[in-house]
């Protein structure tokens, strides 16, 4: 085994921190927007179409956020087992600019990009999200 390359603990401390402070933000907004469906379960039959059309916008909505909260929490897993900003895919270090400006970053730019290509492509069930 080599030496892993590993970011330094200051710089993991400090994502964790935003990391925590992000998923506050999420969980308090999708407690929000599943509150806010549950409310709009009658829909009154003359405003149909456009409840019909806020609820769909509520629902992508709530998925994106769940997308990115488990996003968020595999990386304060990762935090935990000390191996955040190490690449799930190829295992290399992800760049450190990418993790400031994404924090729950699971890949590295270059796998992302491949993966972000092979999903455009459409491989069956690939593209959920
Ligand atoms: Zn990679």
């Amino acid at each position: 085994m080599t030496e892993q390359p590993y970011p330094d603990p200051k710089f993991v401390e400090k994502e964790k921190k935003r990391l925590l402070e992000e998923k506050a933000i999420i969980e308090e907004e999708l407690a929000n927007l599943r509150a806010a469906m549950l409310e709009e379960v009658d829909v009154e039959p003359d405003e149909g179409d456009a409840g019909i059309f806020e609820r769909e916008k509520t629902a992508t909505l709530i998925s994106v956020l769940e997308h990115k909260l488990s996003n968020i929490q595999a990386a304060l897993r990762a935090i935990e087992k000390g191996v955040y900003g190490i690449c799930e895919r190829c295992g290399k270090p992800i760049e450190k600019e990418r993790l400031e400006v994404k924090p729950d970053a699971t890949l590295c730019l270059q796998c992302q990009k491949e993966v972000e290509a092979m999903n455009r492509r459409g491989r069956p069930g690939a593209a959920r999200w």
